[in-house]
């Protein structure tokens, strides 16, 4: 077959090495300038690589660690000691073990105490997410932790992250963050390690794209799909001309460039809206109005990160949650807690993190005019930061990067196999019940390679 992947991120990487291991001639489209979609990095100087967006992995994610092992790179992955912290009632709590729980004096003693046992519960209750899914994250944590647990901690979390969504999320979704993932090492769980790959996360990329192109596939950079239209018993895809990247995430603002390339199947990996927009009308009458409907259904939060290089430590954490809703950014993560700043040449970073809905007013500023908004929030956490600590500045916004999670999702979430034969859909709406992660859409892409492989066997829906 010759198959048109659309989307350079993990999950269409991934698709296209397993295709073209199984001998097909994949073409991978991408938008930007590079690979990884939002797991991709920059050169933060002498050609050390970043995550735009702060990114590690848990101890607990399986498939990606299987590709490192099957990409021949088994020592990439490094587990690193983390350390976790709520900044809540005026300065970083500490927030990793179950001492910190009790020590944790923004909470009542007896607050405390249901917190802690509502979260050892859930870890017990087995890997059923059943039980959560038909209730809301704020409900569930009112009733087995209490009011004051939930107006201290949860709920400023959860405004933070969806926004006026917060009391529609589902409890699936909590419960997947709290049992999932959350490994303490050592029998005194004294501290919670994360695994960071110690080439950043392009090594992986690269080494799937070695692989693609090494069995005649194209990766194919700044050189979006613009439009996919029905072609014989298979499909056209029209590309964008090169920069068409500067007009943002809608295909239908991008000139089309060269004559369309036939393809007997497609597999899309882009955000809902961007797969929606850029099937021709006939296309989307095959696609059928119940499928584009369900897309159309999910809504997701934007993502805007400002990745700040400082001339000293910011913080003694590597995590900081932002429950106070005060300030005007829902994180604080600052890279060389985790990894040495050796590695990066004694350079320190901080990533200071937001999610907002779309068309939100700080979606709008540039790096300066944010930092300007952020600065007083930046002092309430450390009273001696100064702009003057800052070295360099990055700004990056990421329209489709976390699909909100509402109570009843699982019924909601829109098949691999769209209505159209030999067009498929796989992105981070289907992960399904954990959020999403480049574990997920390592899984994902294999999910959706198999499928097109082996058309009429039955795909699992998460
Ligand atoms: C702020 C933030 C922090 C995160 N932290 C972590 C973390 O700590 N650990 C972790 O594992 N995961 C993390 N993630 C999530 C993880 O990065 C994603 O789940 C994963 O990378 C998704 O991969 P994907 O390939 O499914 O989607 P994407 O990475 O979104 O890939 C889709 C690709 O399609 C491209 N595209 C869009 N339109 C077109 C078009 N018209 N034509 C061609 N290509 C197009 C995009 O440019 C993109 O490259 C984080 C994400 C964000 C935003």
């Amino acid at each position: 077959m010759r198959v048109a992947v659309l989307g350079a991120g993990v999950c269409g990487l991934v698709a296209a090495r397993r295709l073209a291991l199984a001998g097909h001639r994949c073409d991978v489209y991408e938008r930007w300038d590079g690979l990884g979609g939002q797991a991709a990095t920059l050169d933060v100087g002498d050609g050390v690589r970043l995550e735009r967006y702060y990114h590690h992995l848990f101890t607990s994610d399986r498939e990606i660690a299987a590709l490192y092992e099957e990409l021949g790179m088994p020592g990439e992955l490094e587990a690193l000691r983390s350390s976790m912290a709520f900044f809540v009632a005026g300065r970083q709590w500490a927030f990793t073990t179950p001492l910190d729980l009790l020590r944790f004096r923004p909470l009542s003693p007896l607050s405390r105490l249901r917190m802690g046992l509502a979260v050892l519960r859930l870890q017990r209750s087995g890997d059923d997410v059943g039980p959560f899914e038909q209730t809301t994250a704020r409900a569930w944590i009112t009733r087995a932790m209490g009011r004051e647990a939930y107006d201290t901690v949860w709920g400023p979390l959860l405004r933070g992250k969806f926004g006026d969504r917060a009391d529609d999320v589902s409890m699936a979704w909590l419960w997947s963050k709290l049992t999932l993932r959350r490994r303490l090492e050592g029998s005194e769980a004294r501290a919670e390690l994360l695994v960071y790959p110690r080439g950043s996360w392009e090594r992986l990329l690269e080494a799937l794209r070695r692989d693609v192109e090494a069995r005649g596939g194209r990766v194919l950079l700044d050189r979006p799909a613009a439009r996919l239209a029905r072609a014989g018993g298979g499909f056209d895809v029209r590309a964008g001309a090169p920069g068409s990247f500067r007009r943002g995430h809608d295909p239908r603002a991008f000139e089309p460039a060269g004559e369309p390339e036939r393809y007997d199947a497609v597999l899309a990996t882009v955000p809902n809206d961007v797969f929606a927009a850029l099937l021709d009308p006939a296309l989307a009458a095959e696609v059928g109005e119940g499928y584009l409907g369900r897309l159309a259904a999910i809504e997701y939060h934007a993502a805007l990160c400002l990745l700040l290089e400082l001339d000293r430590r910011f913080s003694p954490f590597y995590w900081t949650n932002v429950a106070d809703r005060r300030l005007p950014f829902v994180g604080l993560i600052e890279q060389t807690n985790l990894v040495e700043s050796a590695r990066y040449g004694g350079r320190r970073y901080l990533y200071v993190a937001n999610y907002l809905a779309r068309g939100h007013e700080l979606l709008e500023l540039d790096a300066d005019a944010l930092l300007e908004r952020y600065a007083a929030g930046l002092r309430a956490v450390n009273p001696a930061f100064e702009p003057a600590w800052i070295r360099a500045r990055w700004l990056f916004r990421e329209p489709a990067a976390q699909p909100i999670v509402t109570v009843g999702y699982r019924r909601r979430i829109p098949p691999l196999r769209t209505g159209a034969a030999g067009l498929l859909l796989a992105n981070t709406t289907q992960i399904y019940p954990e959020d999403r992660g480049t574990n997920y859409a390592v899984r994902e892409g294999e999910r959706a390679a198999c499928a097109l492989t082996s058309p009429s066997r039955p795909v699992s829906t998460s």
